[in-house]
């Protein structure tokens, strides 16, 4: 690990005006992945501007939406009230997340911000054009296993880690941000990118633009709703395949529907297709198959993940029984 300059900021715009002014500097909150890559030599910021005191961590409802800030912390969502009144998908994705030492410390910017845990991204030896653009994807033809089926390009097949970000994807959620040009706010689906020619870029921020909050709409999902995450063992583990579902039922049918999944692409992933078919028809196993099924159009393994090719449906469906059963 290299030494690095330090600063504390207390400030929206002094946080944005230290990161502008130095190419070499990198805004540090919760540290639960930043730390790690430091340590490998995955990254080597000259400067670490400390976040974690700006006036972020509000969690409110006003009239029409909900607000929660950038630097509350995973825990403090998950087992905020309100949160858990309205918007119950948004506290089981968080609980799926990490351990809860790690959610103690990581920030809601934070989560989003992480980076993906694909081993030849942080073994520094190994070619990865996310690390290093022009030197190769290691696990295109490597081990793959947690490696994308859904978005990838031949430059890169990472996942995004995140739990969280599939349930904020799943709720339509916004990303306000502010920067050297002012504040705009960012449709959650398009804050994360797909790899394509770019795999160094995991989002559409632009430098300088710091998350201060993510925003969600007035909506029904207050019982239908499911995180289902697979993985390798029960707890502290990523998803192989993770489903979130949230459905708003009316007199037996299923009136909205709103379905997502993690693991599985270079962003959260929204399967739209899946949730047109299943708006208004009455919940049942079969019907769940076909919406699975379509789910999985264009999806694509790589060798040792081709498994997901096969769990993924599996887990849709389990999701909207289990999403259903409260019916
Ligand atoms: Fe790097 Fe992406 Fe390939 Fe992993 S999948 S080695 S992160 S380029």
């Amino acid at each position: 690990m290299i030494n690095f300059d330090y600063l504390r900021v207390t400030t929206p715009k002094a946080a944005v005006d230290a990161i502008v002014t130095n190419r070499n500097a990198q805004w540090i909150a919760g540290g639960t992945n930043l730390i790690d890559l430091m340590k490998k030599g995955v990254v080597e910021p000259q400067k670490l501007v400390d976040i974690t005191n700006l006036p972020l961590k509000e969690i409110k409802k006003t009239s029409n939406k909900f607000s929660i800030g950038a630097m509350a912390l995973n825990s403090d969502v998950a087992d905020n009230e309100l949160v858990q009144k309205e918007y119950p998908l948004l506290s089981l994705a968080l609980k799926a997340g990490a351990s809860q030492q790690l959610r103690n410390m990581a920030t809601v910017g934070g989560n989003m911000m992480q980076r993906t845990r694909c081993p030849y991204f942080y073994n520094i030896d190994m070619p990865c054009n996310k690390r290093q653009p022009g030197s190769g994807c290691g696990a295109l033809k490597g081990f793959n296993r947690m490696h994308a089926i859904f978005g990838a390009s031949d430059k890169c097949i990472a996942v995004h880690p995140s739990d969280m970000c599939v349930a904020l994807v799943t709720l339509d959620a916004t990303v306000v941000v502010t920067g050297p040009k002012g504040e705009r706010r960012i449709p959650f689906q398009d804050f994360h990118r797909l790899p394509g020619e770019l795999p160094q870029k995991d989002n559409t921020l632009e430098r300088g633009e710091l998350i201060t909050a993510v925003e969600l709409p007035d909506q029904p999902f207050k019982k239908n709703v499911h995180y289902l995450k697979i993985r390798d063992r029960s707890s502290y583990a990523f998803a192989l395949v993770s489903v979130a579902v949230a459905i708003d039922m009316q007199n037996g049918k299923m009136n909205q529907v709103r379905l997502g999944m993690g693991g599985v692409a270079h962003k959260p992933w929204r399967l739209k297709e899946a949730e047109n078919f299943l708006t208004g028809k009455a919940p049942s196993e079969p019907v769940f198959r076909e919406a699975a099924k379509l789910a999985m159009r264009g999806a694509k393994g790589y060798g040792h993940n081709n498994f997901k090719l096969k769990l993924g449906p599996n887990t849709i469906v389990e999701a909207l029984i289990k999403a259903t059963a409260t019916s």
